[in-house]
């Protein structure tokens, strides 16, 4: 008798599981409305000024402290989370984030949330570096109502000195955003004696025509909250030369950009 081998039952979408390493509800800096943020654990990229290091790795760790940082979730499970919160999105315009980390880095648990969501009529939002093959970029755009994109350096060699990696999957993923009318907002880190200079304003102004969904520049000044983190997780902190920026000099920095068409805002 011949033997007819099992097959594997291919997996649901809500069974799809990734590694998370933080969920916050009632998150009001993600995106518009009030929001459910879920952080995807691991990234690419080495960013000097990083104040999340226990994003950066993949897998769960255990800090020096016993701190957890990272676990295992099914989509399922995650949206019964994001779900309870309904009725506080329809009211405020919010939804689901999608932050990390780098969360396209989890490429098919990323999409797989970005269905969910919407299959279930919740607006979506992606925080991302944008450093991602620009196929697979545009084969999760479809899932997204608004992007939050980083523009950290324009300068290819800067892009690569300041976070490991180059900046040419970036800049084409968000030139292509820009052409296809995908609303947007620009996330910014501005970091004093880093990337905080004319060159880097500049830039930034030449990219606002190219991207016609542009809704908003949010500047996000350089803080040093994160760098206790690094020792716990047994990294050594970045050496970067710096300081936390005062109120003057965040105004320095809006006031650079206050003859742009839209809203520019300094976290
Ligand atoms: S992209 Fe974000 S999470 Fe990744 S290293 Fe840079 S700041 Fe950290």
């Amino acid at each position: 008798m011949s033997v007819v081998p099992a097959i594997e039952p291919r997996a649901r979408p809500s069974d799809r599981s990734g590694v998370v390493f933080d969920l916050q509800r009632a998150a009001l800096r993600d995106g518009p409305g009030i929001r459910t943020t879920v952080f995807l654990k691991g990234c690419p990229l080495r960013c000097r000024w990083c104040h999340n290091p226990e994003s950066q790795r993949f897998e769960p760790q255990t800090g020096k402290a016993g701190k957890h940082y990272g676990r295992t979730m099914r989509v399922g499970e995650i949206m019964d989370v994001v779900l309870r919160d309904r009725a506080y999105y329809e009211s405020s315009g919010g939804g689901l984030t999608i932050s990390g980390g780098e969360p396209t880095a989890q490429y098919e648990f990323c999409r797989a949330l970005l269905q969910a969501a919407r299959t279930n009529g919740i607006h979506t939002c992606l925080d991302t570096s944008g450093h991602l093959e620009p196929e697979r970029f545009r084969a999760l755009a479809p899932w997204v109502d608004c992007f939050l994109f980083d523009f950290k350096a324009a300068d290819d060699a800067a892009h690569r000195a300041l976070t490991g990696v180059s900046n040419k999957w970036i800049l084409e993923n968000l030139a292509w955003l820009g052409e296809t009318g995908a609303a947007l907002r620009l996330r910014c880190p501005v970091v004093p004696g880093v990337n905080a200079d004319d060159a880097y304003f500049a830039a930034l102004k030449a990219w606002v025509p190219r991207l016609k969904g542009l809704q908003a520049v949010d500047l996000l000044p350089y803080h040093a909250i994160g760098n206790a983190k690094y020792a716990d997780v047994g990294m050594p902190l970045p050496e970067l030369c710096t300081h936390v920026p005062d109120d003057v000099e965040k105004q320095r920095w809006k006031d650079a950009l206050a003859d742009l068409p839209v809203e520019v805002t300094v976290g």
